[in-house]
C-alpha cells in the first residue's frame, strides 16, 4: 500500500481528472477513502462499473449522490460494454474542459481496488492501442500509459489500492461482493449478513429464487438454513450443511441469479459511517 500511495503522490502532479472505478453493488465500500486526500483535489469521475449486476434504481441514486459533490462527476456501466469509452471521454473533458489538443492533452489516472473491473475495462477501452510505457522506480508493477485518442492518455495506477475497510458493513458486503479473499472471511457470517440485508430489502428475490415464504419474516439463521434445505445442501440425514449453504446464498448473490441487488444507498452508507461501527 505504501508504495502504491507514493506512486499515486507522484503520478498525481501530471493527470487532470482521477477516474475511481466503483463496484455498482457496493460504491461506498468499494471506494478507497485515502484516495481523496492521495489526488489533492483533481477533479474525480466516479465510474460505477458493473451496473449490469446493480440495481439500477439505487444506481440512479449513487450517481446523483456523486455528481452533487464539487468536481466531481459520475457515470455507470458495465465493463464489457463494447463502446463505453465515449461517456468515459466526454465526462473527462466536461471535468477539465481546460485540456484538449496535441499540446494540452488529457491526463487520467484510473483506480480501483482489486476485482472492481478495471483490467476488464482498460482490455475493453483500449482494444489492442495499450501501450507499455516500461517500468518506474520504486513501482511494484509496470505502469501502463494507454492512448485512447491522440489527446486522451489513460494511465494505470501502479500497485495495488487495497480497499480500506472502515465499518464493519463494508467489510461484509466487501466479502460478499469478491473483492476480498475467500481464506480473509467466514462464508457463515457473511452469508448471515448478506440475507440480513436481502429479507429486508428484496424479499421478494429471495422468495423466488428459493422457493420460501415469508422471508422477511425470518430469523437469519431460518433463512440460511431453509436455503440449505431447498437446494439439498445436506449432511447425515437430514442435517442442513450451513457452510454449503451459505457458500450457495453468497454465489448466486455475486452471479446475479438472485437478481440485480445494490447493498447500499448513499444514505444508508452514511448512516453506517456516522453510527462508527467497528470491526
Ligand atoms: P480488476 O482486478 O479490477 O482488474 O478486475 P477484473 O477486470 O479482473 O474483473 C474482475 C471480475 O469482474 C472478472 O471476473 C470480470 O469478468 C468481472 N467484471 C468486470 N467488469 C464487469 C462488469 O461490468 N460486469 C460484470 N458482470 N462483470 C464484470
Amino acid at each position: 500500500m505504501h508504495l502504491t500511495q507514493k506512486a499515486i503522490a507522484e503520478r498525481i502532479k501530471n493527470i487532470d481528472v482521477v477516474i475511481e472505478l466503483l463496484d455498482a453493488r457496493l460504491p461506498g465500500s468499494s471506494a478507497n477513502p485515502m484516495l481523496a486526500t492521495l489526488t489533492q483535489g483533481k477533479p474525480a469521475l466516479k465510474v460505477l462499473n458493473k451496473q449490469d449486476l446493480a440495481d439500477p434504481e439505487r444506481t440512479a441514486l449513487w450517481l446523483a449522490h456523486y455528481n452533487a459533490l464539487p468536481g466531481t462527476r459520475a457515470i455507470s456501466l458495465d465493463a464489457s460494454m463494447a463502446a463505453p469509452a465515449k461517456a468515459l471521454i466526454k465526462a473527462c473533458f466536461e471535468l477539465a474542459p481546460n485540456r484538449g489538443g496535441m499540446v494540452k492533452p488529457m491526463r487520467v489516472l484510473i483506480c480501483g481496488i482489486p476485482n472492481v473491473g478495471k483490467s476488464t475495462l482498460i482490455n475493453t477501452l483500449t482494444g489492442k492501442r495499450a501501450a507499455k510505457t516500461g517500468d518506474e522506480a520504486g513501482v511494484t508493477k509496470v505502469e501502463q500509459r494507454i492512448s485512447l485518442a491522440d489527446d486522451f492518455y489513460l494511465y494505470d495506477t501502479p500497485g495495488v489500492l487495497w480497499p480500506r475497510i472502515i465499518v464493519a458493513k463494508s467489510g461484509y458486503n466487501l466479502a460478499a461482493s469478491g473483492a476480498v479473499g475467500r481464506n480473509a472471511f467466514d462464508e457463515q457470517e457473511v452469508a448471515l449478513e448478506l440475507l440480513d440485508y436481502l429479507k429486508t430489502h428484496y424479499p421478494q428475490l429471495l422468495e423466488a429464487r428459493f422457493k420460501i415464504d415469508g422471508a422477511a419474516a425470518m430469523s437469519d439463521e431460518q433463512l440460511l438454513e431453509a436455503i440449505g434445505r431447498k437446494r439439498g445442501a445436506l449432511q447425515g440425514g437430514q442435517k442442513v450443511n450451513l457452510q454449503k449453504a451459505a457458500e450457495i446464498a453468497i454465489y448466486d448473490f455475486r452471479s446475479s441469479v438472485l437478481g440485480r441487488i445494490t447493498l447500499e444507498t448513499p444514505k444508508e452508507f452514511a448512516q453506517w459511517l456516522a453510527a462508527g461501527q467497528t470491526l
